[in-house]
């Protein structure tokens, strides 16, 4: 059994996925309460993630449930999020990550049904994903009737080898939705939203253009290098 502290820190976070919770909802990104914001403390490896189909009007920084990186909810929580296995096993394989935020939004969610990766068609895109942002293998029968949520986390991360899950903070699972993460909570639903207004534009543009193409590599490069990395010149100085 994993020891749970109670901290400073585990109190913010705690408040912090509230406030993550809470932006999606405002954003427009969920519907009822299919959606849910997680986060963790790296220094106690414990995660604190959303309860399970708890109404957002009723949500308190207390009803927030903590868990360990091997699933175990610490005693006396509400239920957890379903999607926690897929959490924690992002938690798991990107070690630089601090959030994960699951929506059901509706223009990243159709390009997740129709397969479809989504090309970074101009510069928004640019500056928040540093390429396409993929889609997953199809999941098998066998994945979806054992372990499917565990299976889910999988099927991303697998996607994922030889990418930098911050470089590109977002994926389209297939038939499912969109998982996006970020260093804080914070980061994470701006990532979700941001996500949700690309899939929109993607969408439109290729409705103008069926066969416009996506931007040229230094384009993407100039925009993404611009916001992240040694050489940012985005924004005011730290
Ligand atoms: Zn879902």
């Amino acid at each position: 059994m994993p020891t749970f502290t109670d901290s400073a820190t585990l109190e913010t976070l705690k408040h912090e996925v509230l406030e993550a919770n809470l932006d999606l909802v405002k954003a427009g990104l969920v519907l009822f309460t299919f959606g849910n914001a997680s986060g963790i403390d790296r220094e106690t490896n414990q995660i604190v993630i959303k309860p399970s189909g708890v109404s957002y009007s009723h949500l308190k920084p207390e009803h927030m449930v903590v868990c360990a990186l091997d699933g175990t909810v610490k005693p006396d929580s509400l239920r957890p999020s379903s999607d926690l296995a897929t959490h924690l096993h992002l938690y798991r394989e990107f070690p630089t990550i601090g959030a994960v935020v699951h929506t059901h939004s509706t223009y990243a969610t159709s390009w997740a049904q129709a397969a479809r990766e989504i090309p970074p068609f101009g510069t928004t895109h640019a500056d928040y994903f540093h390429g396409p942002v993929p889609v997953t293998a199809e999941l098998t029968d066998e994945e979806i009737g054992h372990h499917y949520v565990h299976n889910t986390g999988l099927a991303i991360t697998r996607r994922f080898q030889g990418t930098d899950p911050l470089a590109i903070p977002a994926v389209l699972v297939r038939g499912h939705a969109p998982f996006c993460w970020g260093r804080t909570p914070h980061e994470a639903a701006h990532n979700a939203i941001v996500l949700e207004n690309v899939a929109h534009m993607a969408y439109q543009t290729v409705l103008l253009n069926p066969t416009a193409p996506p931007v040229s590599q230094a384009l993407l490069d100039r925009h993404h290098f611009r916001k992240h990395g040694a050489a940012a010149t985005y924004g005011q100085a730290r």
